[in-house]
């Protein structure tokens, strides 16, 4: 019977920590000028660490040998160099960067205090020194304890956690988990989520319950995979190799070895990772293929992995060696894991020291020691029961519920947390709409407002316009205007040249009419003039009306002759127009007519005044001739 082997979930859980804002965005890390980085960025580097850890390193190797640091700044770029080369298995170079922080202590802040203790600790899991690393967990812990929303704090207490696991302390291991998981989870933070995803996969690892492991390991793999925190992806990778493995489905345990061996591709060494080694000869030699499975374990030994897998090792090869009869070889084996088991007292007493029992008494049965073969198989099968029901006691049975519970309700917790910040968003985003609409409808109606006005200005002014250049009663342009358009239009069209007539004429005998008939009659008779007028002119001519009964005429482009035939037709037009009114008055009138001409040969002067006293006095002449005529000026 093959047993669990713990200790690769812990070098498994390669140290981490990541700052809550920075899990999945970009840290930044100069690559030009490194002497410059701030230190801050120092503080948010281990985003890059997990990014992109070969890089990164690069970076961080290139920036240790500036000097431009503080002692803080120097401390956190140690510790970070500390935690990459952990991540890319360079343990030397791990433990020599860690015993140069360890000539800092005195200024270290409690940040890196707590960052410092963790990364030691975790070194002490690979290293076997199962105990120290315990103690230096739980001191990690407290000094991370005093430092608000420390990521340092879970990954210490999920570290210390192992730390109990490995030595067969279950209940603490799930108990303190369990308190960080209560951290983790509420943070609802990827990286985060998939470490507890993992360590649940850990923990049922750890109890035996292999298919929940499974389950969460794949949730774990989802989270890191959407951050791409290839480290991560990789130890989750081989933690469900391991659990394929300890379900005996070896080729699922192999296709994960394979991926685990790509996922590798963030360091330099992946061939030579001490873990893919381990699992591939593990895994051969648990399924029979002993020839193939000593000479990949002998290349794992090769490799320095911790001195517990060592152990693990040796035990695989001892039960292959009795396979291949090879007695002798089957007893060095087991003498040397027994040798790595009593260095390591905290692994004393757990399941895989009481293999070694098992192991023996195999042993000592080839060697035909029947008796000692079985107190060995016996023993163990007595320790073993022993461990087996203090594991699947109530309590850790209880522990086991409380924290699918736990995790359950939290989870709901975050839903409902979810959901309300779906809420507020949906409100927000309602409410800008709105704000949005209102606005529109406020542009538009300021719009249609302004357009209102624009509209209305423009008819008043045109209205204005018209006003200020049309007569009232007959439509005509007034007094201004003639005025106007003689002096801006009239004297542009060279009159000098093509000639230009004024006519002023007035009806006669008006007042009789107003008197007789009375007002209004007199308003028809003046419209009806006037637009006889009008209609005898030619499209450039122009009419206005001057005031009272009186109008003026310009022809411009026009030979006298023709303004004399003009003159000739208005007056015969309104003569011929006969006027009855409602009150059976018939009647006609008539009007006197005063021509002036403008031209090179006829000198009256090219100005309105001039030429319209010169047709008012021509008009004059007419009315003192005997009225209803013509009268060119002279
Ligand atoms: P003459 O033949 O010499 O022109 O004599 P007359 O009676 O036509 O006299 P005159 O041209 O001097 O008189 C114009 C009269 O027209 C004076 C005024 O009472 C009248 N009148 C002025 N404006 C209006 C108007 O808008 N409507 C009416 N019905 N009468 C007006
Ligand atoms: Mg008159």
């Amino acid at each position: 019977m093959l047993f669990a082997i713990w200790g690769v979930l812990v070098s498994l859980s390669f140290p981490v920590s990541a700052t809550l804002d920075t899990a999945t965005t970009a840290v930044p890390v100069s690559d030009t000028m490194p002497g410059t980085i701030s230190e801050n960025a120092l503080h948010d580097f281990e985003n890059a660490i997990f990014l992109n850890p070969q890089q990164t390193y690069r970076k961080l190797v290139t920036l240790a040998q500036s000097n431009d640091f503080s002692d803080e700044g120097k401390v956190w770029l140690l510790l970070r160099k500390a935690q990459t080369e952990s991540v890319l298995t360079l343990y030397k170079e791990m433990d020599a960067t860690l015993a140069t922080v360890a000539t800092f202590t005195n200024v270290m802040t409690n940040e890196q205090n707590a960052l410092w203790l963790y990364l030691k600790g975790s070194r002490m899991h690979q290293t076997g020194d199962i105990s120290g690393a315990i103690d230096t967990l739980k001191y990690a812990v407290e000094v991370a304890k005093e430092e608000p929303n420390s990521t340092i704090y879970v990954l210490a207490i999920r570290e210390l956690g192992y730390g109990f696991a490995l030595s067969g302390d279950y209940y603490r291991a799930t108990l303190i988990l369990q308190d960080a998981y209560k951290n983790l989870v509420i943070l609802n933070n990827p990286f985060f989520n998939g470490l507890l995803e993992e360590s649940l996969g850990d923990t049922y690892n750890y109890l035996g319950n292999y298919t929940k492991a499974i389950e969460y390991y794949e949730g774990a793999l989802t989270f890191f995979e959407s951050i791409g925190y290839q480290p991560h992806v990789a130890s989750t990778l081989l933690g469900l190799a391991m659990v394929n493995r300890k379900l005996e489905n070896w080729n699922d345990a192999l296709s994960y070895f394979d991926r685990y061996e790509i996922a590798l591709n963030f360091t330099n060494n992946h061939s030579e990772n001490f873990y893919l080694h381990y699992g591939r000869a593990m895994t051969m030699a648990e399924r029979g293929e002993c020839n193939a499975a000593i000479g990949a374990i002998d290349d794992a030994l090769g490799l320095s992995g911790p001195i517990d897998y060592n152990a693990e090792l040796y035990k695989k090869r001892a039960l292959c060696n009795l396979t291949l009869d090879n007695l002798a070889e089957a007893k060095q084996d087991l003498s040397k894991a027994r040798t790595i088991f009593n260095g390591i007292e905290a692994l004393h007493n757990t399941q895989w020291h009481l293999e070694l029992d098992y192991i023996a008494g195999l042993v000592a049965f080839k060697d035909n020691r029947f008796e000692q073969a079985f107190e060995f198989i016996h023993r163990y099968y007595k320790d073993f029961l022993e461990l087996q029901r203090l594991n699947n006691s109530e309590y850790v049975t209880q522990v086991q519920a409380t924290m699918e519970a736990e995790r359950k309700d939290k989870e709901i917790a975050l839903l409902k947390q979810q959901t309300q910040l779906q809420a507020a968003t949906a409100r927000e985003q309602s409410l800008k709409v709105r704000q949005k609409n209102m606005m529109l409808v406020g542009v538009v109606v300021i719009f249609a407002l302004l357009l209102i006005f624009v509209v209305f200005q423009y008819k008043n002014s045109r209205k204005l316009l018209a006003l200020s250049i049309r007569d009232d009663l007959t439509g005509l342009h007034n007094r201004r205007y003639f005025f106007d358009y003689f002096e801006h239009n009239l004297v542009k069209l060279n009159p000098s040249h093509v000639g230009l007539a004024l006519i002023s004429f007035d009806i006669d005998n008006f007042k009789h009419i107003n008197d007789n008939l009375g007002h209004h009659v007199g308003d028809e008779v003046i419209k009806t003039v006037a637009h006889t007028a009008a209609n005898t002119l030619r499209t450039n001519d122009v009419i206005a009306r001057i005031g009272g009964d009186e109008f003026i005429i310009a022809l411009p482009r026009t030979t006298l002759l023709q303004a004399k035939e003009i003159a000739k037709r208005i007056l015969e037009n309104i003569r011929s127009h006969r006027f009855t009114t409602k009150e059976g008055a018939d009647f006609s009138v008539t009007a006197s007519l005063g021509v002036a001409y403008h031209h090179q040969n006829k000198l009256i002067a090219l100005d309105v005044k001039s030429m319209m006293e010169s047709a008012d006095t021509a008009l004059y002449q007419s009315k003192r001739a005997g009225k209803n005529r013509f009268t060119v000026a002279a």
